[in-house]
């Protein structure tokens, strides 16, 4: 495949916009290579501007998941348009989207619309600070919360109490109030709350870790995790960007049957229009401005163009009764075709998986949080995207993300997806 085009768009792109990305993830940085530039896209296929058609796996890293441009959002999208993109007044469409997503997700009365996870988070985190009166949150090492000041901490050792800043622009003073614990392990979040008591306001957690490639919570984790939280007058944050209407119409919450106090939405509650929300019940919420104190705002939130777009996509969903059992299928027979070449090649690795969330990882070991994340050998896993870029097959180029399996694919594309996966792995 040719990607001249794409790689001069790179050039131009590079000269007026920081690395040519407007979103870091997007560069080919660990992987090596010019980013692909997208023209358009259809069902599960991306076209790229060199006329290459491309299997996509990362569907805009997560909300595509009925496929590109489909038809039902799109439709919605464009009567929408023709009426107004914008009035920084309320909208019945935002308390019909309300009303669904309330229905849909267990154990929350009430949500408010922002633009986008980032936003969700940080206000979720805000909102928990303001309930408790107290200062400091719990985050996972390895687990994303967007690129508020709060969530950038380093993966440092999984004992280490107070967090340091691993971004320049995020002041120590707020780096101190971010304390750092290791995913799937309960004796390290016990110890946190032990030498922290009656001083963490939130744990924040993803549910199913998506962004050290897809991981598990353990067996009884999240159970335990519920447990220490409500004895320590702590409340327990989901982070459902990724996981939210993608594993079940109720998320993690309703998968593993756990009671989050406050959830946070983006990606796929958006359908491909830039929406992020949290939700609770109705004695947190209210603390939000303008019933309660704690003040949280936004210019174009519930933007008449995005809601459209996420209440239909919310409306699909929910209607269709088959939607979770036929990615559940799609994506074990996914699982099963890549497990099944990179075996017969000899190649060592591991394959996560949760519904239609799953991740590759070249290593003999168990991945189960950051530390096991990182050991995976990221010169196969180079080979390994470059090689199925080539075969026509776009996964994200980084040994770190999750693969977004979208119910656009069909049978046929998995099929060549594992086609070609068999004959990459002659090479690695
Ligand atoms: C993507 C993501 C975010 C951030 O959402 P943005 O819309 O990119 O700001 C937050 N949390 C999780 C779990 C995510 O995957």
């Amino acid at each position: 495949m040719l990607y001249q085009r794409s790689s001069q768009l790179f050039v131009e792109a590079a000269k007026v916009i920081p690395g040519g990305v407007n979103s870091p993830v997007r560069a080919f940085k660990a992987v090596g290579g010019t980013p692909i530039f997208v023209k358009e896209a259809k069902g599960a296929y991306l076209y790229d501007e060199d006329g290459n058609r491309l299997i996509d796996y990362i569907n805009s890293w997560g909300p595509m998941l009925l496929g590109h441009a489909y038809e039902p959002v799109v439709n919605a999208v464009i009567e929408k348009a023709k009426k107004g993109t914008s009035f920084g007044m309320p909208t019945e469409l935002e308390t019909q989207i309300a009303a669904l997503a309330v229905s849909m997700v267990p154990n929350i009365d009430k949500i408010r619309f922002v633009n986008s996870g980032t936003e969700a988070c940080m206000s979720a985190i805000r909102l928990a600070r303001g309930y408790t009166k107290r200062d400091k949150i719990v985050k996972f090492s390895g687990c994303y919360h967007g690129h508020s000041d709060s969530f950038l901490i380093a993966a440092g050792s999984g004992l280490s109490t107070f967090g340091v800043p691993n971004s320049p622009g995020v002041t120590e003073g707020t780096a101190k109030d971010t304390l750092l614990a290791a995913y799937n392990d309960i004796e390290n979040i016990k110890a946190l709350f032990a030498a922290n008591k009656d001083q963490i306001a939130a744990v924040i957690i993803e549910p199913v870790a998506g962004n050290m490639g897809c991981i598990p919570p353990k067996e009884g984790f999240l159970k335990d995790l519920r447990t220490v939280c409500s004895e320590n007058g702590t409340l327990l944050i989901f982070d459902e960007v990724m996981t939210g209407f993608r594993l079940a119409k109720g998320g993690a919450q309703e998968l593993f049957n756990i009671q989050a106090d406050i959830v946070c939405f983006g990606k796929v509650i958006g359908g491909g229009l830039p929406v992020g929300a949290f939700a609770a019940c109705n004695e947190i919420m209210d603390y939000l401005a303008p019933v309660g104190p704690v003040y949280q705002a936004g210019t174009l939130s519930g933007n008449p163009l995005a809601m459209a777009a996420g209440f239909e996509m919310l409306k699909q969903i929910n209607s269709d009764q088959e939607l979770f059992a036929r990615l559940e299928e799609k994506t074990a027979y996914l699982e099963n075709g890549i497990r099944e070449k990179l075996t017969e090649n000899n190649v060592v690795f591991t394959v996560n998986r949760v519904g239609s969330m799953i991740s590759v990882h070249f290593d003999a070991n168990p991945v189960c949080d950051f530390k096991t994340a990182a050991n995976g050998d990221n010169e196969t896993f180079k080979k390994f995207f470059h090689g199925l870029l080539k075969e026509g097959v776009y996964i994200a180029p980084s040994a770190y993300e999750t693969w977004f399996i979208t119910d656009a694919l069909t049978y046929e594309d998995l099929d060549f997806t594992i086609k070609a996966v068999g004959k990459v792995a002659k090479e690695l």
